[in-house]
């Protein structure tokens, strides 16, 4: 994207954003600092001092999209203080690319009455014109076509200099029953090849060490009926396996992962692909959701659980140690205990490493939202999810002993004030916690661990 010649005014500009939701949200919330960036704004991370404040939004829960509107709710009353600032709202929650002017305006502005712009991630190319609606002294914003293609083309402003997400494809076609995601972001678009690996190998050859590619379905990469009629993709072999080759191949890439593969499209390709490459790292994400079969058909999750458990055999048997995390949903609609029961049992013979367990909360637009009965108690739910997370206390410290006196490679993220140590992730993903000095952060250092937690490692420099 060019850039346009900014006056003064311009430069005053201050934008803060309020991110909610999954990575894909942090990765897109990285093209939208970009953007405004390239137009003269600057980030403060006090809301206060801003002159547009967006919120991109996560409605993959009902409850998460409370949260969004009671926040935004909060942040409206700054602007009896300052009426020129400017509120805007992204991500999955909007419909229609619009402003207050527009005729054609999203329904979010019927329920917030203080909103001046909203727009679609993937519309987020018109939101310098949608800017220049609402005030005019910004038509020095150059305005460009709002497409998929563009979108991609915009250069994020990554969190950190050694770590980066890039997403490869966006969108979902599997509709499973609970899920807004096929609705919210519509159908599954890949980016073509050759666009990530230019993202992918600048990043690299500035500094970045550790990559993940991001998308709702890595695993059905190219795969979709939109991806196969635009000719951007060839089928001699599975594109996603094409890809992970190619990124693997970047000269100074030390750490590749992806996330979220659907674990229907785990086929044996990606698996032995995976165990040979130099750079993927040996944790996989399998979101199983339910261990009842019952349930993961009223899910309309495609595979059962012995399909699943099939699939992690085999990455146990080609990538030994490999860890394996997953998301559940306890309480889906006619989830009784002894389908509960079911699931337990089924989590605990998979022995994951780590869960991101969920209560299921009736959502509005999805299928289950509309056909089926949200019949589990509240108070039940609860109890079900604390089961669970005691559960995966159990398979998380079986998981993690096995690196006790063991040492392990560990990017270091972070200086916590609160531990007075130095914090990172090992090859595994685990959660490394040790003594050291903040210029480790951004390298890859050996550490010893000398402790096992539940949720993580301890341990000391080599
Ligand atoms: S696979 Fe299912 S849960 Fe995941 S984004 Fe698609 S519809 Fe949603």
């Amino acid at each position: 994207m060019g850039k346009t010649s900014i006056t003064n005014t311009l430069k005053n500009l201050r934008y803060h954003i309020k991110t909610y939701g999954c990575q894909m949200n942090f990765s897109d919330s990285e093209r939208l600092s970009g953007l405004l960036e390239s137009y003269g704004y600057k980030n403060t991370e006090d809301i206060k001092n801003a002159s547009l404040v967006i919120f991109n939004t996560c409605s993959i829960k009902q409850k998460a999209e409370d949260k969004v509107l009671g926040s935004m709710k909060i942040v409206a009353k700054l602007k009896k203080d300052n009426p020129d600032l400017l509120i805007g709202i992204t991500g999955c929650m909007t419909r229609v690319p619009s402003t207050k002017n527009s005729e054609d305006k999203d329904k979010l502005f019927k329920l917030l009455k203080d909103l001046d712009v909203c727009f679609p991630i993937k519309d987020l190319t018109k939101l310098p014109s949608l800017l220049k609606d609402i005030k005019p002294e910004l038509a020095e914003f150059e305005t460009q076509e709002a497409d998929l293609n563009n979108y991609f083309k915009i250069q994020p402003k990554y969190k950190t200099s050694f770590q980066a997400y890039i997403p490869i494809m966006t969108g979902c076609d599997k509709f499973c029953t609970y899920c807004i995601v096929p609705y919210s972001r519509g159908r599954e678009v890949s980016r073509p090849i050759l666009d990530i690996i230019n993202e992918a190998k600048k990043l690299v050859s500035e500094g970045c060490i550790e990559l993940t590619l991001l998308g709702q379905n890595v695993n059905s990469y190219g795969l979709s009926w939109t991806d196969q009629k635009s000719g951007n993709f060839s089928y001699e072999e599975n594109p996603f396996v094409q890809l992970l080759k190619a990124v693997d191949e970047i000269e100074g890439l030390q750490r590749l992962r992806f996330t979220s593969p659907h674990p229907q499209d785990m086929k044996h390709d990606v698996v032995d692909f995976i165990a040979e490459s130099k750079t993927i790292m040996p944790c996989l994400h399998m979101p199983l959701q339910s261990g009842s079969d019952y349930i993961l058909k009223k899910m309309n999750r495609n595979y059962n659980s012995q399909q699943f458990k099939e699939s992690i055999e085999y990455i146990r048997k080609k990538i030994p140690g490999c860890s394996i995390t997953t998301d559940m949903i306890v309480g889906f609609c006619g989830e009784t205990d002894e389908y509960f029961q079911e699931s337990k049992a089924f989590f605990r013979e998979m022995c994951f490493d780590l869960a991101f367990i969920s209560q299921y909360s009736t959502r509005k637009g999805t299928v289950a939202g509309m056909l089926k009965k949200d019949d589990v108690p509240k108070e039940v739910k609860s109890k079900r999810w604390h089961e669970m997370n005691d559960l995966l206390r159990e398979t998380s410290f079986i998981n993690n002993k096995k690196f006790k006196d063991k040492t392990v490679k560990v990017l270091v993220e972070k200086f916590s004030e609160r531990s007075q140590k130095l914090h990172g992730r090992s090859e595994h993903f685990k959660e490394v916690v040790f003594k050291g000095p903040q210029d480790l952060i951004g390298k890859i250092v050996e550490v010893k661990i000398d402790n096992v937690l539940e949720w993580l490692l301890e341990g000391s420099l080599v």
